[in-house]
């Protein structure tokens, strides 16, 4: 069992709307906490993570291996237009089971941006099922290949 974090992190909105802050953008990841409760994050702050907390929390586009950084991309809604958004948030190993948040951007849903993280949002089977034309996403992530 395991709970949720908030990326408690000023973003853009790449529609025009920024800055919004961390508790106006609501960037969530569920079962990605180890610990037994939700938790806000900001960057710098370290957390008790391991690369499989980040495999069962998001669908894995390439696996990190020896990596040092671990680039993740989720979604987040604007409160000003509603449209999704996509941010790229990137932690930092400092350990077996020691994360550093280093940053987070929006960033535009695009094959580079998808081909060039390690793990994307749980969300995004619901968002493809939605978004015909995304679907191009599912090629690039294998456990989303149906
Ligand atoms: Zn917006």
């Amino acid at each position: 069992m395991s709970y949720g974090i908030w990326f408690d992190v000023p973003l853009t909105c790449l529609n025009g709307h920024a800055p919004l802050s961390g508790r106006e953008a609501r960037l969530f990841t569920s079962h990605l906490n180890p610990e037994a409760i939700d938790r806000a994050v900001h960057i710098g702050d370290v957390l008790p993570l391991a690369t499989n907390d980040f495999e069962d929390a998001y669908f894995t586009i390439r696996s990190p291996g020896d990596d040092t950084l671990i680039l993740i991309i989720e979604q987040f809604d604007c409160p000003v237009c509603h449209r999704a958004q996509w941010a790229l948030i990137e932690f930092e190993r400092l350990g077996d089971a020691s994360y550093r948040l280093r940053n987070v951007t929006t960033v535009p849903l695009t094959p580079d941006v998808v081909r060039g993280a390690n793990f994307i949002s749980r969300r995004m089977d619901i968002w493809i099922e939605t978004n015909p034309d995304d679907a191009w996403i599912a090629e690039l992530v294998g456990e989303l290949r149906r």
